[in-house]
This record gives structure tokens, C-alpha cells and sequence, in this order.
């Protein structure tokens, strides 16, 4: 199903190794939208080292997650600018507690989520992407063994260094994410089909990062 015209305001959702941020990336990039990231928001508040950054950090440092109070401080501080006619939520929602949240930010700044757009993976594709990535520890050339192999195995081809996995790549790493993942965005996903299917799209993204591009666009009646 084809949305009849593109969404001004979008929530994108995707299991890591969806490919879902390059692809958020990449609409953003054609068709202007601000990307709303709350790690990203996160990383720079822990930079400021504000009153704000100090708390995310503080229940960073003990392992827990941000608290859904202070990821809406965060998306206040963030959010509050006009001019943010296009708005493309990329991590936002990631807990059911934050779905309330996002309803009051439409509300308050008047806009409304037009489409939930899931890149939907399974579990055995997203952890065979994840664990197949490579990086040279010289140059910071990525690779991944299934999309992109170098030419000699295991070797960078630049430089020859021999290559390795990023520290998050492990397979306990992964796994814990898909499941992080599997915990608490899948209900999320879950409510929002069953509230507004008009709204939902699903796009297949076990396919080459090309291809789920292509279905996004059409999906988001991007193309007519
Ligand atoms: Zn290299």
C-alpha cells in the first residue's frame, strides 16, 4: 500500500542491522527531513556536560537506560525550534513509555505523525549483517563479509592490515541488542499497527540496502 502523498512527519523503525539509519540518512538527505536521533541527542548532552548531560550519564555509567522523563527533557530542548516542518523520529519511540510522549509533542507543536514505517529483518539476517562487519584498525575502512568483502580475506586492501570486528560486533553484543530490540520495540510496533493501520507501512528489508531504499520510496509515495 502507497501512501497517497509523502509524510511530513515520520517515525522509522528497523532492528539493528536493518539498515534503517543509513536508509533514515538517506530520505532525510532527498527529501529534507530534520532527523530527530535521541542517541544522538544523548552523546551530544553527555558532551555539554550540562545538568542534563550529567543524569543521562549517570544512569548510562550504571548500565540502565535513560529514564523516559529525560529523554523528554532532551526531546524538549531539541524540539522546541520552529521551523522543523519535516521531521523524520529515528530511535523515537524506543520504550512504550515514550509513545505518550511523542502523542504530546504532536500536540504541542502541532504536527502529526503521518506514517510508521518498519524496515522489517529477521533475527538470523540482522545478526549475520552485524556479525559480518569488519573494520582495518589502520585506515578505518569498513567491510562486511557478505556486502562488502575484500579481496583478500580478512585483509584490508589498502593497506594489507589485517582486519578486525568492531568491539560491539561480538556475538553476545549483537544477540543482546536484537533482543533489547525483540523487548521493547517490537509492542511498540505492535500498537501502532493495531491503532492506526492506515498509517503503517512494512517494507522487506532482508534485501540489498538498494532495493529496501526503492520500496521505501514507493511505500512513502515518494515516487509519483
Ligand atoms: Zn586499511
Amino acid at each position: 500500500m502507497v501512501l497517497p502523498v509523502p509524510p511530513d512527519h515520520l517515525v522509522i523503525f528497523g532492528r539493528p542491522g536493518s539498515g534503517k539509519s543509513s536508509l533514515a540518512e538517506r530520505l532525510g538527505a532527498e527529501f529534507g527531513y530534520d532527523l530527530i536521533r535521541t542517541g544522538e541527542m544523548l552523546r551530544a548532552a553527555i558532551r555539554r556536560h550540562d545538568f542534563l548531560g550529567q543524569r543521562v550519564e549517570s544512569h548510562l555509567a550504571k548500565g540502565d537506560l535513560v529514564p523516559d522523563p529525560l529523554i523528554f527533557e532532551l526531546l524538549e530542548l531539541n524540539l522546541k525550534s520552529p521551523g522543523t516542518d519535516r521531521l523524520l523520529f529515528d530511535g523515537f519511540p524506543r520504550t512504550m513509555g515514550q509513545v505518550p510522549l511523542l502523542e504530546q509533542f504532536e500536540e504541542r507543536l502541532n504536527f502529526r505523525i503521518e506514517c510508521y514505517l518498519e524496515i522489517a529483518v529477521s533475527h538470523e539476517e540482522a545478526v549475520a549483517r552485524m556479525t559480518g562487519r569488519r573494520v582495518c584498525p589502520k585506515c578505518g575502512t569498513t567491510y562486511h563479509l557478505i556486502a562488502r568483502p575484500p579481496r583478500v580475506p580478512e585483509t584490508c586492501d589498502l593497506d594489507g592490515t589485517r582486519l578486525e570486528r568492531r568491539p560491539d560486533d561480538t556475538k553476545e553484543v549483537v544477540e543482546f541488542r536484537q533482543k533489547i530490540y525483540d523487548d521493547y520495540a517490537v509492542p511498540i510496533l505492535r500498537h501502532y499497527q493495531e491503532k492506526c493501520p492506515e498509517f503503517y507501512r512494512k517494507v522487506d528489508g532482508n534485501q540489498p540496502l538498494e532495493a529496501v531504499y526503492v520500496e521505501a520510496r514507493r511505500a512513502l509515495g515518494m515516487d509519483g
